[in-house]
């Protein structure tokens, strides 16, 4: 076995390498790109090696730059993740050339699957069943026309070198043919730099079944069973199964059977997939083969019990396979969600921004969670947004679908936007959950999984509500305690106030509509009115964001995480998204560096919440102006420097008065 493996890759797939690699006493390299200098991978590994800048094409698919970073380490051998350099026979030839094991296959087998229609001439040779369909080498447009014709509509066009659901065009008539099959040539020369293209008959409310398969160099080749993808937006998996629901013994091996025949038929070794494109009634026929350990197989993992990562080690160090096909069997049924940054509603576009909370389920035996990034990481546009694979595990697939959603709902993500509630509507839709499975299921769905937004529930508001209070209370005492004086009654944020009435009113934002919670303070609770209902509420600050609420005679443990003006609300399995709506704080942050900060209405400076010459944030409260019986928190607009403030706590301030004299950090 190897002394160091060099994991070429990033995120959540190298931090999963790196475990197994750890485990079996296996010293580990990690790779970054500049972006990447605080990764995950890179706080995991037991070294890491600096490639270049962000851009991947500069540094995690600059073949030279691992092969130099294992030449530097000593590193024995490369495990290529997926994406980036897994399916570059170059990069395999490369890595042989110098001496290095390349944890793959060889570079003839991806050779051979990297074409589809290649692979598709070799798979028809090997008797396994193809798409109906032309992968021929004449690229005559008139014939690929003609060709088409004869298939019969709808058919698919798809880029040879095509992949992650790139370069597909779906033609539903004949007339349409040229104009797609142009635009299709288009994406695959600008993506792929090859434009050829095959035809395939469009399966109409097909399901997308892979088979795991694992050979080792000695001859030996097994099927690890099926993954059902079926659930995909813009021919990408977003959930995965496996078993596939509906899967009959007699089938499973049939499947088995062929998958096995098509990685025989390339003199396959190591971890690979054949995907296959499936009819209702359960007929199926060859798409392609990925060459890799592929995104979704920790659901193949969690009902064998089998490590895969494990086996490719093995594998790639000579070894047999651990097990023989009699050997292998399905326990339970696995699930896998993909937690992205991206916007469902808005056609799944992807999301970036700073992770500024981010608490995943509790891992357990029924419950995996593989990531590359921690709280505080960013997800940047550099790379896939993904956040997490998140992998539940139980006896049965309703048993395994509870266990989903429970996870889901407890699922924390603030500071971006995620397709966590997506997904939740998603295992909750009647469709998924009854197994009624096909790649158009999204599509189909589109009204269950896209409802009209719901106004923020009332309990949420109120929890926001006291989230704000219990904020105001600490920051008011950070400031009491630096300063000199912790008794003044300037610094208590509790309401009290001389010949003011202790009212406020704090207002959010729900979407487009404006709701304002009235706040009395009583001597030991507030009362809050929101639409003309009173509730008695009282708050304590746990730890972090969270804290222990008491709504009448409820009580609950919240948390509400503040960036900006934003409010994510957190309680009962659910996430909420307001914004904290405040007119002057409104105004004043787009007052920005230097200059002071004004007071845009006639008012009363209430309170000072920092000392002159104090270091801020942006964002950090300064002072509490009360004007048209609201009071406002003026923030700092940028870090930097509180030079001065400009009147006194209870003085009156005039329209447009500078109340703070602040200084920008450059
Ligand atoms: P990629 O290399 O991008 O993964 P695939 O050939 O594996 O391309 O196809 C991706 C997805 O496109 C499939 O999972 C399936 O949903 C859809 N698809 C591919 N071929 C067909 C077909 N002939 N009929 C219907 N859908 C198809
Ligand atoms: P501590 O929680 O120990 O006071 P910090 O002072 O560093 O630690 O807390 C700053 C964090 O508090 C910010 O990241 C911000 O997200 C959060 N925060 C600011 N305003 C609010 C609010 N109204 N409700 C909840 N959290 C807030
Ligand atoms: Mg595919």
């Amino acid at each position: 076995m190897f002394n160091k493996i060099l994991i070429a890759n990033r995120g959540e797939i190298a931090c999963r390498v790196i475990k197994t690699a750890r485990r079996m006493g296996i010293r580990t390299v990690a790779v970054y790109s500049e972006a990447d200098a605080n990764a995950r991978h890179v706080r995991l590994a037991d070294e890491a090696v600096l490639l270049g800048p962000a851009a991947a094409r500069e540094s995690y698919l600059v073949a030279e730059k691992i092969v130099e970073a294992c030449q530097r380490t000593g590193a024995q051998a490369v495990h290529p993740g997926y994406g980036f350099l897994s399916e570059n026979a170059d990069f395999a030839d490369a890595l042989a050339a110098n001496g290095i094991a390349f944890i793959g296959p060889p570079a003839s087998a991806i050779r051979a699957m990297g074409s589809k229609s290649e692979a598709k001439k070799l798979m028809g040779a090997a008797a396994v069943p193809l798409t109906p369909g032309y992968h021929g080498d004449d690229q005559d447009p008139v014939l690929l026309h003609r060709e088409a014709d004869v298939i019969g509509y709808p058919v698919l066009i798809k880029a040879a070198a095509g992949g992650g659901g790139k370069g597909m065009r779906l033609v539903e008539q004949s007339a349409d043919f040229p104009d797609a099959l142009a635009s299709c040539k288009r994406e695959a020369i600008s993506s792929f730099g090859n434009d050829h293209v095959l035809i395939e008959k469009y399966i109409t409310r097909p399901r997308h079944i892979e088979i795991q398969v694992f050979a080792d160099t000695l001859g030996n080749c097994v099927y690890l069973f099926e993954r059902d993808c079926s659930v995909q937006r813009r021919h990408q998996k977003v959930l995965e199964e496996a078993p596939a629901p509906g899967m009959t013994a007699e089938r499973r091996r049939q499947m088995g059977d062929a998958a096995v025949a098509a990685a025989k038929a390339v003199g396959y070794v190591g971890a690979g997939t054949v995907e296959f494109i499936a009819n209702q009634d359960g007929s199926f026929y060859f798409m392609e083969m990925n060459t890799r350990l592929q995104v979704e197989h920790p659901v193949t993992e969690m009902i064998t019990g089998q490590d895969l990562v494990e086996w490719q080690l093995r594998v790639a160090a000579g070894q047999p396979l651990p097990l023989r096909q009699e050997q292998l069997a399905i326990r339970g049924h696995a699930l896998e969600a993909r937690i992205y940054a991206e916007d469902a509603n808005k056609g799944f576009l992807p999301a970036t921004g700073r992770l500024v909370r981010l608490l995943p389920p509790a891992e357990t035996l029924n419950v995996r969670v593989d990531t590359g990034v921690e709280q505080g990481d960013e997800i940047t546009p550099w790379y896939d947004p993904m956040i997490a694979k998140l992998i539940v595990w139980d006896e049965t697939r309703d048993a395994a679908l509870a266990r989903m959603r429970k996870a889901l709902a407890d699922y924390q993500v603030a500071g971006l936007t995620t397709n966590i509630d997506f997904l939740s509507r998603l295992v909750a839709c009647p469709a998924f959950a009854g197994a009624d499975l096909d790649t158009g299921l999204i599509e189909r769905q589109q009204d269950f999984l896209f409802p009209a937004a719901q106004p923020v529930p009332r309990d949420a508001l109120l929890v926001a509500t006291v989230g704000e209070l219990l904020w105001e209370q600490h920051a008011a005492r950070q400031v009491a305690q630096a300063s000199g004086d912790p008794w003044s009654p300037w610094h208590a944020r509790d309401g009290w106030r001389m010949n003011l009435s202790s009212a406020r009113t704090i207002s959010f934002r729900d979407g487009e509509a404006l709701v304002d919670a009235r706040v009395r303070y009583r001597h030991e609770h507030w009362e809050i009115s929101i639409a003309g209902t009173t509730t008695i509420a009282r708050g304590k600050k746990l730890d972090g964001d969270r804290f222990a609420v008491e709504l009448d005679d409820r009580r609950l443990i919240a948390s509400v995480v503040a960036v900006d003006d934003k409010r994510s609300v957190f309680f009962q399995g659910s996430t909420y998204s307001l914004l904290r709506d405040d007119p002057l704080h409104r105004v004043d942050a787009g007052d920005s560096h230097g200059g002071g900060l004004t007071a845009p209405m006639p008012g009363k400076v209430v309170a000072l919440l920092a000392q002159p010459g104090q270091k801020v944030e942006k964002g950090t409260p300064l002072l509490i102006l009360e004007a048209m019986k609201m009071e406002h928190t003026i923030t700092a607009p940028a870090a930097g420097i509180v030079k001065a403030f400009c009147y006194a706590a209870g003085e009156q301030v005039g329209d447009g008065a500078a109340l703070v004299e602040f200084e920008g950090e450059a």
